[in-house]
This record gives C-alpha cells, structure tokens and sequence, in this order.
C-alpha cells in the first residue's frame, strides 16, 4: 500500500493499482468538464460548477455552504474562480477513483499554523496545513473555513455560544484571511472533507 496525501485526503492505494488510480482520476477531471458541455447541466457563470450537479458530486453545486456540503460557492450569478472550485474538483476525482479502484479514504493529518492579526485593512489570519509523506507540513488550500466570534477572555474550546460571522476559504498557499470589525476572540474552525468525520480543527485570535 502507498498513503497518498492529496488535498487534505488520506488515501491508501495498492501499488498494483497506482496507474489504474491515476488514469480513474484524471478521466474524471474530463468528465467533468462535459457536464455542461455535453449533459447540458446548468452553469450560467461557467465556472464548472453547477446549480444542479449529478447526485454523486454534491461538492460541486454551485451554492453556498450548506446547501454545498463542504464548500461556501457565490451560486450561478457569480463565477467562483481559484481555490475552493479545484479543491471541490479534485475531491471529487479522488472520491471517483477510490470508488472505481479501492483504497479507501480518511483525513490526512490537518493542523492551523497560529492564528493572528494584521494588515490593513485589519484582519485575522491563519495556515492551514497537512503531514505529507516525508513529514513535511504541506499547504492546504481551498478549504471552508468558519469564522465565529465571542467577547475577549472566552477560551477557544469553549463549546457553545459563539456568533457565526461568515466563511472564507484557504487560498492556494493554505492562508485564510477575514476582516476584523471589532475586538474580541475569533475562532477559525475547518469544515472538513467528508471523510473526516466530526473532526474540527479551531484555532483562535484575541483581537484586545
Ligand atoms: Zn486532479
């Protein structure tokens, strides 16, 4: 077997089945773009995501999260460019070639570099990152990030009580940003790959 780390997925793969995997995944990326195209499935902003994608690839609707399961997408009158649309592809190509070939799919191991804040305008920022093979912290980009906020000197685990604010996503070096309307403690909180299960991954800024 050959773990293989791919956007924050974990997947187990027989090494006999290496090029079969790849040769599944790469033909799903094909499939993909003859949705519109071909099946004529809507996608009046053309960014190949869809209002109505097929029952197998929910991560690809064109809405926002939760009507999308695990992206935050702006829907059919805006065109969602760069990171969360590839991270949803690629997902979906992973999860139709495990399917197709086997090796199952879990988490890699996810962690938030420490959460601050900066900048101007004022915002809070963090880097979401995943082990890779040699042990080396890769970025992990595209992913929905929640953005909750309570009154200065609530810890961080604390379960209950925060005020959702809105979502971002990591851009393609792992960074989340989002702007600061006031002080208090912010937590990040990945929504995480289905396969993760309940795992939640928070980390928290105190903006005094
Ligand atoms: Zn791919």
């Amino acid at each position: 077997m050959v773990p293989t780390y791919y956007y924050g997925l974990l997947r187990q793969v027989d090494i006999a089945d290496s090029m079969k995997s790849i040769i599944s995944h790469e033909a799903r990326h094909s499939w993909q773009f003859t949705l519109k195209l071909i099946d004529g499935l809507t996608d009046a902003d053309d960014d190949a995501l869809f209002q109505n994608p097929p029952a197998s690839s929910p991560e690809l609707r064109d809405a926002a999260y939760p009507i999308n399961p695990e992206f935050n997408f702006l829907g059919e009158a805006s065109q969602d460019l760069g990171s969360s649309a590839v991270t949803a592809r690629e997902w979906n190509a992973e999860r139709f070639a495990s399917l197709n070939v086997g090796g199952a799919l879990s988490c890699a191991p996810i962690s938030w570099s420490t959460v601050t804040y900066g900048g101007t305008p004022l915002q809070v920022t963090g880097q979401l990152t995943f082990v890779d093979d040699s042990g080396a912290a890769v970025p992990l980009a595209g992913v929905l990030v929640r953005i909750e906020k309570r009154a200065v000197g609530v810890q961080c685990d604390t379960p209950s009580g925060w005020t959702l604010l809105g979502y971002t996503s990591t851009a393609g070096d792992g960074w989340a940003s989002y702007p600061l309307p006031s002080s208090g403690v912010y937590r990040f909180t990945l929504v995480p790959p289905r396969e993760c299960g309940s795992l939640v991954v928070s980390s928290c800024a105190t903006v005094p």
